[in-house]
């Protein structure tokens, strides 16, 4: 998505495996075949979790299984399940491994992700990166813009799998994200708005429905 995100994971992870630790990359979603990779063409392979998995159990028994595991980096954090970071917690506190977790803050609806809810509430450290990413119009992006087709849309499935190619009619519709300053990402609110009111006179009736009040149906 160009926050930068997966490209911090990536460095923390060059920076701590260097020093000789032992790290575990994880990620959400099946994006990449189990690669974390960022725009600036680098990337690691990761271990891809699903909601279902028990992150405590997983890591501990890796952790007795080998050498120990120094740290622990997650990339895509925001869609952990909540539960999935309070077991992240419990690797810091029980078994001395340091986490990671990166993730965005809030949703293309704009609103917090309940993995990165979750992590705000349990981090010993929260810093927001400064990637300088930028709106087209120049200010500071700050808001997450999901595309379909080219076009702003604010509901739909959380997770979608984003910069999916089409061809043909039957092909799923593109979806792309755009970073965006706040008022970019609100004009696109009022813009579908404005699509959705302009309908042909002739398609309304407007029926009287109850006594003081009318419903428009198409
Ligand atoms: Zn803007």
């Amino acid at each position: 998505m160009g926050s930068g995100k997966s490209t911090q994971a990536l460095q923390i992870h060059h920076n701590l495996t260097g020093r000789g630790l032992a790290c575990m990359l994880v990620t959400q979603l099946d994006r990449q075949d189990g690669v974390v990779s960022s725009r600036l063409g680098v990337s690691a392979e990761a271990l891809i979790l699903d909601e279902t998995v028990d992150v405590f159990r997983l890591v501990n028994s890796r952790h007795h299984q080998g050498e120990g595991l120094n740290a622990v980096i997650c990339d895509e954090a925001q869609f952990y399940e909540p539960h999935q970071i309070d077991q992240l917690a419990r690797l810091v506190d029980e078994l001395d491994i340091d986490v990671y977790a990166f993730g965005l803050l809030t949703s293309f609806q704009g609103l917090l992700f309940q993995g990165t809810k979750r992590l705000l509430e349990l981090a010993d450290v929260r810093q927001e990166i400064q990637v300088e990413a930028r709106c087209w119009c120049g200010e500071r992006a700050t808001h997450n813009a999901r595309l379909v087709n080219g076009r702003q849309v604010y509901d739909g499935e959380l997770k979608i799998v984003g910069d999916t190619t089409s061809g043909g009619d039957d092909e799923p519709p593109r979806v792309t994200y755009d970073l965006r300053c706040r008022l970019h990402w609100l004009a696109g609110k009022e813009d579908a708005r404005q699509d959705s009111l302009f309908v042909d006179q002739d398609d309304i009736d407007i029926v009287p429905s109850g006594q003081n009040d009318l419903t428009v149906s198409r």
